[in-house]
């Protein structure tokens, strides 16, 4: 066959190809050319997935009636002046509506607020039907019928009418929580309406869109972010990390207001949370990046959801740096799900527990019941062994039996006043009014050997100390591991790493930090680095992997997380083993300075595995359970 222009159809249809994958992607589209033109109110109609109907109505600009054609001609768009580098709309490639029409049935009407009437132009899969006169109000109604039936290869593909047409849901959602001042509707037969009233461009008007989209159960449970570095803005919540997810779809991202789904951002989330979270939980995030539009580049994909940022180093830096120093300054703070949960056990007539809550999966009441009841008591393993935890000192499980946790004059202050019994299982006396001011309160008793009830002015806690105890000794192991240089050992013959040169080069870079954390390392030729030295606590360890590892890590990020997050890992590790098993019990003072010493640890809040290691029962709540109230 001899080489041919295609026809302009084909060549839309191509684009299409990439462009519009399936229904949500069209209202993508649709709504973001509303956003683009002021809307303050979009209105979103689906019919049969989308695949029937889609209608986008909004009340912004309009197209004037003699650019409606050029409007669905290819590579024409109002966006874009001369420079590809300042990109300020969600749009710009010019193709999404003629590639729309060139595989379903478009229809555009649209009215200026200079214009006497409105127009609309129709284009059937790639034939384009005369301008005529048409009603509407200022905006732009934006219909398409029988998506794909012009490329029916493309229609298999669909899923069915549920699946695509929660895909829109969550394309409507995704963009709505950047423009809370604009007023969302999604209805159609084929789903329940979602309606999302206009708040404002406030820090609190978008925490106010952020609840609509995903419930108030996030706001409550997330801490607020803001930071500022060479020029890059950071806002927005993320979740405590108490409350998690199985998966990473919870987690929206924003640059300069477009959603977008970045494997940088992504993974600067997984980096901040590593401490604070098992690996197959998911922080839920909600990220704002603004910048100057000149360092990032939209123009990598069609579908525009992807970019590129000019310092990737900065960008990850400041979401991981932002997000540790919130979650370092929320202090402690367990879920408040973890006690609506309670609540609801508590509740007459409640049937067995099971929290479906996002933390914790399914777990009975009644099997929860039984693992806290566990280990019986051995009197030969309690109250003997003290509580060596903190001030960067390691005491854990080890011999050292030195009170460093706590130095006796603060422990003055704790002071409970005298105890009702040796027994910390019973009662403690009256606590001292300075121990009820404190955020986690009084010690008053422990029960089932893994307990510690304590009393706040205003409420009820509950703590579970073998899970707060691991969560301190990890993060006392932290500290000694990133305060000092960490112990390396050196290899009995240098092992030589073969890598491509741009890796050998990147590794030889960051050798300084890499020194830090044991690794030592040196350029050997173009291709290859010689590892000298090896972080003594990986002990047998695979190099070559993990120079390579660390490799990659470098390319993607331009940091070198890699080592660090195998480190922390061993730290837990460590601590798990370390730490005070349930089952042990615990004097007054010793329940007292456990308290205090959680209240004094970032992080405290929940345990190595993101579970609470306390949970906190409002006075009123308590009144309310037993109908006082
Ligand atoms: P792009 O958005 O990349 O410019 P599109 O094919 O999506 O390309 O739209 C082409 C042009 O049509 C836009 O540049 C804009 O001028 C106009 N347009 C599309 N939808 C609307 C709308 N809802 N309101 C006002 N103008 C619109
Ligand atoms: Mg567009």
């Amino acid at each position: 066959m001899p080489i041919r222009q295609l026809s302009e159809t084909m060549i839309n249809q191509i684009a299409a190809g990439e462009v519009i994958e399936r229904p949500a992607s069209v209202v993508k589209e649709l709504v973001e050319n509303a956003l683009d033109a002021g809307a303050s109110r979009v209105e979103i109609v689906t019919a049969g997935g989308g695949l029937n109907l889609i209608r986008v109505t909004d009340d912004g600009s309009g197209i004037p009636e003699q650019e409606l054609a050029l409007a669905i001609a290819r590579h024409c768009t109002s966006k874009l002046s001369n420079d590809i580098h300042d990109i300020r709309s969600l749009g710009f490639r010019g193709e999404a509506l003629p590639s729309i029409g060139s595989v379903a049935r478009l229809s555009i009407r649209s009215r200026t607020a200079s214009g006497d009437s409105a127009a609309e132009i129709s284009i059937d899969g790639g034939r384009v039907l005369p301008v005529k006169p048409a009603a509407a109000n200022r905006g732009t109604t934006v219909e398409v019928r029988d998506l794909f039936f012009a490329t029916p290869a493309r229609l298999k593909f669909m899923k069915g009418e549920r699946a695509e047409s929660s895909a829109t849901s969550d394309v409507v959602k995704r963009i709505a929580i950047a423009f809370p001042a604009v007023r969302f509707t999604l209805a159609g037969s084929d789903r329940s309406t979602l309606e999302l009233a206009a708040t404002d461009d406030t820090a609190e008007g978008r925490l106010g869109r952020v609840a609509q989209v995903m419930g108030k159960d996030f706001p409550n449970n997330a801490i607020a972010i803001d930071a500022m570095r060479d020029g890059v803005h950071l806002a927005g919540h993320v979740s405590i990390p108490s409350y998690t997810r199985a998966n990473a779809l919870q987690q929206y991202a924003y640059v300069n207001g477009r959603p977008v789904r970045d494997k940088l951002i992504a993974g600067a989330i997984r980096g901040a949370f590593a401490d604070v979270l098992p690996r197959d939980r998911h922080a839920v995030t909600v990220l704002f990046l603004s910048l100057d539009p000149s360092t990032v580049d939209v123009n990598v994909h069609p579908a525009k959801a992807d970019v590129r940022f000019r310092d990737p180093g900065l960008v990850r830096g400041l979401i991981v740096g932002a997000i540790r120093e919130a979650l370092a300054g929320a202090g402690i703070r367990a879920a408040t799900t973890g006690a609506a949960g309670m609540m609801a056990a508590f509740r007459p007539g409640a049937t067995p527990y099971s929290h479906p809550g996002p933390t914790g999966g399914h777990r009975s009441y009644e099997a929860a019941y039984h693992a806290s009841d566990s280990g019986s008591f051995d009197p030969l393993r309690s109250g003997q062994r003290p509580l060596d935890i903190g001030n960067g000192e390691m005491g854990y499980g080890g011999a050292r039996h030195q009170r460093n946790g706590f130095a006796e004059n603060d422990q003055a202050a704790f002071d409970t006043g005298p105890l009702a019994s040796a027994d910390a299982r019973a009662g403690v006396a009256e606590p001292a009014e300075a121990l009820l001011g404190m955020v986690l309160g009084a010690a008053r008793a422990q029960v089932h050997e893994n307990y510690i009830v304590a009393q706040t002015r205003d409420s009820l806690v509950i703590v579970d100390q073998h899970a707060a105890h691991e969560r301190l000794v990890y993060e006392a192991l932290k500290n000694a591991l990133h305060s000092r240089a960490v112990p390396s050992q050196m290899l009995l013959l240098p092992e030589i790493v073969d890598l491509p040169e741009e890796d050998a080069e990147r590794l030889a870079m960051h050798s300084d930090t890499l020194a830090k954390f044991g690794l030592g390392l040196e350029r050997f030729g173009p291709g290859a680095v010689a590892v000298r030295e090896t972080p003594s606590m990986l002990g047998e360890t695979n190099v070559q992997q993990l120079v390579r590892d660390l490799a990659d890590e470098i390319a993607d990020n331009d940091t070198v997380e890699t080592l660090k997050e195998r480190l922390d890992k061993i730290a837990a590790t460590m601590a798990c083993h370390g730490s005070v098993r349930s089952g042990r019990l615990l004097k007054a003072e010793e329940m007292n300075a456990l308290l205090r010493q959680m209240e004094a640890t970032p992080g405290s809040g929940t345990c190595n595995h993101g579970r609470p290691t306390y949970i906190e029962l409002k006075l009123a709540d308590i009144e309310r359970l037993f109908g006082r109230r």
